[in-house]
């Protein structure tokens, strides 16, 4: 068996795995992010922001996603209401 490659570049030698999927990776990926690809690294970062969120801060896509849904149905729910109630 020859050496694996790193699937994005085939020229180049696999020494690493993709965090995420285990795809092989080289060394030129794995100083970019770890990571095959970018959405390897959102999986994986969302995947780890139950532990931990050394890097950044303000993140929590998770938690922003549900504040905007949680605001879109109470605005959606005050629309509803003051419509019943024939304040509109
Ligand atoms: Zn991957
Ligand atoms: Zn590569």
């Amino acid at each position: 068996m020859p050496a694996q490659t790193c699937f994005r570049h085939t020229r180049r030698p696999a020494d690493y795995r993709c965090q995420q999927c285990g795809r092989p990776i080289c060394e030129r990926c794995i100083n970019n992010a770890r990571f095959c690809s970018k959405e390897c690294n959102a999986r994986y970062s969302s995947f780890i922001a139950d532990y931990e969120r050394p890097v950044r801060r303000g993140g929590g896509g998770v938690g922003r996603a549900l504040l905007v849904l949680l605001l879109t149905a109470a605005v959606v729910g005050g629309l509803v209401y003051a419509q019943q109630r024939g304040l509109l």
